[in-house]
Parts: structure tokens; sequence; C-alpha cells
């Protein structure tokens, strides 16, 4: 096709690039979703309907980038493991944020009925993504390492907050004064001797968020044997300790 003489404007694109041979994560998060999980009647403190529509969401993202080994998410936000080899969209970042992100939000959206089946979104919900390079497997181990642990001390606090109001009848600024300057354990113990409530004992996905991986699993052929076929699984384990990933050790190595 003969070439404009407007042509020259691509020159002020920049080169994004990603460095080769490097962990690429792309994460996104709700904006705003303290106030969109209050609109959309969120049970507090974990709405396990859209902690289900979330893992939905992210499924659809790994169905359809092959080269996402590994996804973790909790709350508002799931992170997307590319390989270290990857070279979808030629490692450009912004076509790497902008299409995880803009999938994740559409399938948000296109699955929300099988979520909240009595209720529509009230209004379009945003996903803002970033993509970030973590160069060793130590610092890819550590970045999960590190939102894990934020799902941790979030539903910690999260779970005593709203069990404070919810059995204590506290109100929001009352149970907020009473959890000020406290350390987990005596969140675990208010939880404890106050509710009954052993912490550890909460459902692990809330506690521990969600994994998501490729795994072979058996499936039955009409003739009565079976084959295997990749499927994309969640789990909700620990992935700050070394079982989780001698385990899996195909995640890290090539
Ligand atoms: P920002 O736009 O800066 O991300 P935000 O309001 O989304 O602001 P986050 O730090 O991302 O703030 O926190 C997300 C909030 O969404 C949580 O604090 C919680 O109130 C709410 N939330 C998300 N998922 C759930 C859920 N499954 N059940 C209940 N509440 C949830
Ligand atoms: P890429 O993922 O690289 O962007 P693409 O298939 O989206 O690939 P584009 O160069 O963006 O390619 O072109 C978009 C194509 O979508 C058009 O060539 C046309 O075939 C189709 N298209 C978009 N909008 C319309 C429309 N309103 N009516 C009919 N066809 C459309
Ligand atoms: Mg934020
Ligand atoms: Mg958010
Ligand atoms: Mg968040
Ligand atoms: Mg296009």
């Amino acid at each position: 096709m003969a070439k404009s003489k407007f042509e020259y404007v691509r020159l002020f694109e920049a080169d994004d690039r990603c460095l080769p041979n490097t962990w690429i994560v792309v994460r996104v998060d709700g904006k705003g979703f303290h106030k969109f999980s209050t609109e959309h009647e969120y049970e507090k403190p974990n709405d396990i309907k859209a902690l289900s529509l979330m893992n939905r969401a992210a499924t659809s993202v790994m169905e359809e980038f092959k080269d996402v080994c590994l996804a973790y998410g909790q709350s508002d936000e799931y992170s997307f493991v590319f390989r270290k080899e990857t070279q979808a969209y030629s490692r450009r970042s912004a076509k790497l944020s902008t299409n995880v992100c803009s999938l994740f939000t559409s399938a948000f959206v296109y699955y929300w009925n099988e979520y909240f089946p009595t209720s529509k979104p009230r209004y379009p919900p945003v996903f803002d993504g970033r993509t970030v390079l973590y160069p060793s497997n130590q610092n890819i181990r550590d970045y999960l390492s590190w939102r894990q642990a934020d799902c941790h001390i979030n539903n910690l606090y999260n779970t005593t907050f709203w069990t404070l109001i919810l059995k204590g009848g506290l109100t929001p600024a009352e149970a907020e004064s009473k959890l000020k300057g406290t350390l987990s354990g005596d969140k675990n113990e208010i939880l404890f001797s106050q509710f009954g409530i052993n912490y550890n004992t909460e459902p692990e996905m809330l506690r521990k968020g969600t994994v998501l991986v490729r795994r072979k699993v058996p499936v039955a052929l009409p003739n009565g044997g079976t084959r295997e076929k990749s499927q994309i699984v969640q789990e909700h384990v620990d992935i700050i300790g070394d079982e989780f990933w001698n385990t899996n050790s195909h995640l890290l190595t090539v």
C-alpha cells in the first residue's frame, strides 16, 4: 500500500519491548473496588462469588495467552506470569498489559451473570494494568510471596474488622480503633477468645488467594480409555515456602 505523507508520525511511538530472558508480570487491579464492592453488595469481608468471578476472568486470560505459566489472584487483583522466553507481542510492554487488562475486564463483565444472576453491574468496572520485569527466579518468587503476604495481612485484618462489626456490634470507627496497632497474634486472639473463630480454619481461598496453573488431567475417551489433557486448575496453597516450587520445579526451569 502506498504510504501517506502522514506516515512519519509513527516514529513518535516509543519502543517499549521488555528485556529478553526476563520474567514478565502483568498485574491488574480493580479501580475503586472499595466502592464497587459496596455498591454491588459484596458480602463482607469476603464475597466468594466475586472472588470466583475474578478466577473465571483470569482463566480466560490464561486460555488466550498460552505463555502465562502461572497466575495469582486475591481481592480485586490478579498477577499473570509470562514465561521468560515469551515472544508474545514481541514482548511489547503496553501491548501485553493492555491486552491482558482488556480481556480480563471484558471477561469479568461477560461472566458477571453466572456469579451474580440476580443483578447487573451498575456501572462498567475498570481495572488498571501494569507490566513489571523480574530478572531472577528469586525475584519472581519474592514478587509472588509479596502478593500472598499482602493477602494474608489484609484478610486477617478484614476478617477481624468485620467480625467486630457484624458479630460484636461495634461501629466501623470503633472496630478500627480497637485494631489500631494490633499485631497478627492480637487479631487471632480477638477472633478466638471473643468469637470462637480459629482463623486457621477459615477457607484457604480467603487466606491464601488463588493460584492458577496448567496441569495434565486424565479425560475419559468414548472407547473407555483415558487421555491426558492440559487444563487450567485453581489451587489455594502456600507459594511463599519451598514446597510448592519443589513440586512444580518445571515452572522455574526452562
Ligand atoms: P484502587 O483504585 O487504588 O485500587 P480500591 O478501592 O480498589 O482502590 P484496593 O486496595 O485495590 O482499593 O482494595 C480493594 C478493595 O475492594 C478491598 O479493600 C475490599 O474492600 C474490596 N473487595 C475486593 N474484592 C472483594 C471481595 N471478594 N469481597 C469483599 N470485598 C472485596
Ligand atoms: P490486530 O489485532 O493486529 O489489531 P485486527 O484484525 O484487529 O488485528 P486491524 O488492522 O486493527 O486488524 O483492523 C481491524 C479490522 O476489523 C478491519 O480490517 C476490518 O476488517 C474490521 N472492522 C473493524 N471495524 C469494523 C466495522 N465497523 N465494520 C466492518 N469491519 C470492521
Ligand atoms: Mg491500588
Ligand atoms: Mg483496587
Ligand atoms: Mg487491590
Ligand atoms: Mg485491531
